[in-house]
This record gives structure tokens, C-alpha cells and sequence, in this order.
């Protein structure tokens, strides 16, 4: 199968016909019209065999987290999904690959309506690069800026799951078959909190996706923010799998292991009941764990106030390990 046959066979053919693509695959570029009054938001992330998804994931599942990360980015910014292109890199041309891959991508491509316009196809190493496009009212994006000291933070969902996962396949910790595919699902395939996102405009004061960890992203609000927060340990919406095995992993999976897809955010005392009528169109629970303060820096209390020292705190592909 060459390029073209590849382009045509699997990704040519969705189900989003989007009335703002003027031109979609198949010309040198394509033609979107973005509705008036709106600004455009826009974000790209890469995923790489073995080190964003282990190499015996599903090809659906990685089709599916390939577009939910981008996803979740444009939930993060309380933006509409509207667009995206593909830049796929293959070893070579599995068809049977492919028409998984393409299903798992697809399936969620429709259920948040933002439609494939373009992309490119080489052969290489496994690699796959989105591009997602989506829209905002002006001045409606929730940026990480926005933190005020007395603002509570929350979390959307539970944390810890897909480090739970990674710990298994990593055969550090061992879960029932029950649990395992619990958590595997959650590491493979993430829900991104795109209605959550949408809700929250004009309700947080800032807002980021938790992809490296619940400490290291919180920690990029506060510097963007320039203010300090304390959390407490006992307010962290947990699953029953990360609760059974907390004293087994400690809390560092829950607060640095990543790739949890979870919004989180702030929102000021006067704004709670806009946060109780927008949580009803969420789609998941919410949690307050803390509350911003003024200064600077993260400072994370246990069930008895005392500060709990985190081993690692985040995922960061240059640093050490
Ligand atoms: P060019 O050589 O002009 O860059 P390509 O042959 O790379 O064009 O691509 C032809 C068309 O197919 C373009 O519209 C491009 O956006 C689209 N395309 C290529 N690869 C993909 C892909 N993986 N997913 C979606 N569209 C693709
Ligand atoms: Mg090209």
C-alpha cells in the first residue's frame, strides 16, 4: 500500500462533515472558515512508542489517546473542538493496524465533533503528531494565569489510575485482572473533560489539564499565577484500585505519576454556585483539594496537617530519572 492508497483507505472516509471545512484532505492545504467573532486556539502533541504508550497498547487505544491529549489541551482552555490534522509516521503499511487505529481515533473524533482536515504520512518509527484546532469566545479562554490568592482548587474525576497502571506493567505493584483493566482503560483511553472545559468559562480563574502530574501542572498555575496553594492529601478524589493500594505506592502516583487527563482549576468563594450549576453539565464529578494563597509554591498537608515531602513530582522527558 503506498501513501496515497494508505490516505485514502483510512482516513479520507469520517463521519464529521464540519459546514466551516471549505476544503478538506486531499488538496495541497486545507480551507477552514472560522465563525465570526471567535478566536482561534490551537495546540499539537506527539505521542511515541514507548514512551507515551507502551508498545503492546491496542492500535485503538492508541488512536484514541492520540487525539484525547490534544483534547484535553483544548478543554484546558475551555475552547470548542473544531479541527485537527494527522502527522503519522509508520514502520509500515499494517493494514490491519491501520483500520484499528483509524476506528479508535475516529469513534472519538465524532463524539466531540472536530473533523480531520489534512495531515501527512511518512514511513519511520512510530510516531503520532495531532494538531487540534477549536474555537472561544474573545476573552472567554481559561489560561493558567488567572489564580487568586482564596481561591479554592479543584479537580475533575480521580486521580492516580493510569500511574496505578503504569506501576502493574511496570510490575512494581500487582493488581486483580479487574483492577488492572479498571486502570489499564484509564491510561489508555482518557476522557478528555472537553464539557467540563466549556463550562467552566466565566466560572474558573484559571484552568490547566493534568498530563505530567497533579503537582507539576498545579505548580504551573501558581507560577503563571504567581501565587503559592496548599492541598490536603485526604480531599483527593481517589479510585477504589488507587485507594486499596495508597500504602503500597504511596502517594506520589497519585501526585506525579501523570497522564490522569484531569482538569484543574480555580475558582474564587463568590463564584461556587456558577460552579454547582455548571458541575451539572460536566459529565463527572468535581473535587476541591485546596485553596490558593498568597506567596509562592505548592504546599501539600497530610490527614494530620503536617507537610508530606513528594519523591518525584512530575514527568519531565529532559530530566533526570
Ligand atoms: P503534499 O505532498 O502536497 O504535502 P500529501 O501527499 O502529503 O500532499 O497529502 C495529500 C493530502 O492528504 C493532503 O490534503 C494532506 O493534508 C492529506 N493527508 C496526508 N496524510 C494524512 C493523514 N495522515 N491524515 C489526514 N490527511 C492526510
Ligand atoms: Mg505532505
Amino acid at each position: 500500500m503506498n501513501e496515497f492508497e494508505i490516505i485514502r483507505t483510512y482516513f479520507l472516509r469520517q463521519s464529521v462533515a464540519r459546514d466551516d471545512v471549505v476544503l478538506g484532505i486531499g488538496d495541497d492545504a486545507a480551507v477552514l472558515a472560522p465563525p465570526p467573532g471567535r478566536q482561534l486556539v490551537v495546540s499539537t502533541d506527539t505521542l511515541i512508542e514507548g514512551v507515551h504508550f507502551p508498545a503492546a497498547t491496542e492500535p485503538a487505544a492508541i488512536g484514541h489517546k492520540a487525539l484525547a491529549v490534544n483534547l484535553s489541551d483544548l478543554a484546558a482552555m475551555g475552547a470548542e473542538p473544531a479541527w485537527f490534522t494527522l502527522n503519522l509516521t509508520l514502520p509500515r503499511d499494517d493494514e490491519g493496524w491501520l483500520g484499528e487505529f483509524s476506528r479508535g481515533l475516529f469513534d472519538l473524533a465524532c463524539a466531540h465533533r472536530i473533523q480531520l482536515v489534512g495531515g501527512d504520512t511518512t514511513c519511520g518509527p512510530l510516531s503520532i503528531s495531532i494538531t487540534v484546532h477549536g474555537f472561544v469566545p474573545p476573552g472567554a479562554v481559561l489560561a493558567r494565569a488567572g489564580a487568586r490568592p482564596g481561591d479554592r482548587i479543584y479537580v475533575t474525576g480521580e486521580l492516580g489510575d493510569a500511574g496505578l497502571a503504569l506501576a502493574a506493567l511496570r510490575r512494581e505493584i500487582a493488581l486483580s485482572q479487574s483492577q488492572l483493566a479498571a486502570v489499564r482503560e484509564r491510561l489508555d483511553r482518557p476522557q478528555p473533560r472537553v464539557a467540563a472545559g466549556l463550562a467552566l468559562r466565566g466560572v474558573a480563574t484559571a484552568c490547566i489539564d493534568i498530563s505530567d502530574g497533579l503537582m507539576a501542572d498545579l505548580g504551573h498555575v501558581l507560577a503563571a499565577s504567581r501565587v503559592g496553594a496548599r492541598i490536603e492529601l485526604p480531599l483527593l478524589p481517589l479510585s477504589p484500585a488507587v485507594r486499596t493500594h495508597l500504602a503500597q505506592t504511596g502517594w506520589d502516583t497519585v501526585l506525579g505519576a501523570g497522564d490522569d487527563y484531569e482538569l484543574c482549576f480555580t475558582v474564587p468563594p463568590g463564584r461556587e454556585p456558577a460552579l454547582r450549576a455548571a458541575a451539572s453539565r460536566f459529565g463527572c464529578p468535581v473535587s476541591p483539594i485546596g485553596e490558593i494563597e498568597s506567596g509562592s509554591g505548592l504546599r501539600v498537608l497530610d490527614a494530620s496537617g503536617a507537610p508530606y515531602r513528594p519523591v518525584r513530582s512530575g514527568y519531565d522527558h529532559f530530566g533526570a530519572r
